[in-house]
């Protein structure tokens, strides 16, 4: 079956979508992105990734490509003509093709849009072996609340957790706090069982999918608090997990080397995943 992408107006063959050489999202990385998950058919709280896409192009002061009427049209096409049912759908907007130059094209540049979507297996309301994470110092800019594609920060600090054998990188500022993973919010649980994770500012991405568990521990009347956590905190939690539209909530079962709490995936985060999982299952099904 040929897999399609969306590209600037064309759905084309996946293999062959390509974009402009003077793409400023490919010379500049002037662009910004967003990844919905899609599980069974249904997409994880689209309309929350959608309002986030339009914030980060507010705040980069890039165009909306399409409205949104017509984006969430073209989720569902491109959904429906890559059968998806388990996976992702990314999509990228850049400023748009221009000559070379830092500065905004002084002349009218329609911005770009790409979708591609991913299969992925189904992922279970069990939270598996749990993941090991492997500390970098987060040297990101200053305005991470934006989902921009300048993400070589968060690619080198990911490729060394993987050369070490872990699978994701906690970014560590100059305070000596986890801000967050590279590509998921980070959280744990104290030995007084408070869950905590970083609050939301210009220091770390407003994860959907963290903003999706709050309600949940709302719910479960779980006691939260948005602070920073040291990194010496999380070595002496009782548990720690991440979380993202990809990862949904994965406990972290290591930090360096060394165990969280005994070693082992811990209650609230499998409490949590199993909500999270039954609250996906509750969406409608577009494919
Ligand atoms: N933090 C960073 C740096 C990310 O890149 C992501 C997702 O890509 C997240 C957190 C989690 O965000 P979400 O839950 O919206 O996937």
């Amino acid at each position: 079956m040929a897999r399609y992408a969306y590209v600037n107006g064309r759905y084309v063959d996946h293999r062959q979508a390509t974009v402009h050489i003077e793409d400023r999202g490919y010379q500049l990385a002037d662009g910004v992105y967003e990844v919905v998950g899609v599980r069974d058919g249904k997409l994880i709280d689209e309309k929350p990734h959608l309002d986030r896409l339009d914030r980060s192009l507010k705040e980069l002061r890039i165009a909306s490509p399409v409205s949104r009427k017509a984006l969430v049209f073209i989720i569902r096409e491109l959904m429906r003509r890559n059968r998806l049912r388990d996976g992702l759908v990314y999509m990228q907007v850049t400023r748009g093709v221009a000559r070379r130059d830092h500065g905004f094209p002084t002349t009218a540049v329609k911005p770009a849009l790409v979708l591609t979507t991913k299969n992925t297996r189904h992922l279970d309301a069990d939270v598996g072996p749990g993941i090991a994470v492997k500390t970098q110092p987060d040297i990101r800019w200053e305005r991470c609340d934006i989902k921009t594609v300048a993400l070589l920060p968060n690619v080198l600090a990911k490729q060394a957790a993987r050369e070490s054998g872990a699978y994701e990188a906690w970014l560590i500022d100059s305070t000596g706090c986890v801000t967050e993973g590279a590509s998921t919010n980070a959280w744990i649980v104290t030995r007084d069982s408070e869950l905590v994770t970083r609050q939301t500012d210009t220091g770390i991405l407003a994860g959907i999918t963290r903003g999706t568990l709050k309600s949940i521990a709302d719910k479960l009347q779980l006691k939260l608090v948005e602070r920073p956590f040291s990194l010496a905190e999380a070595r002496q939690a009782r548990e720690a997990f991440i979380t993202s539209a990809t990862s949904f909530v994965t406990p972290v079962v290591r930090i360096d080397g060394e165990p969280v709490g005994d070693g082992e995936p811990g209650p609230t985060a499998r409490r949590l995943r199993e909500e999270y999982v039954r609250f996906a299952d509750a969406g409608e099904a577009v494919t």
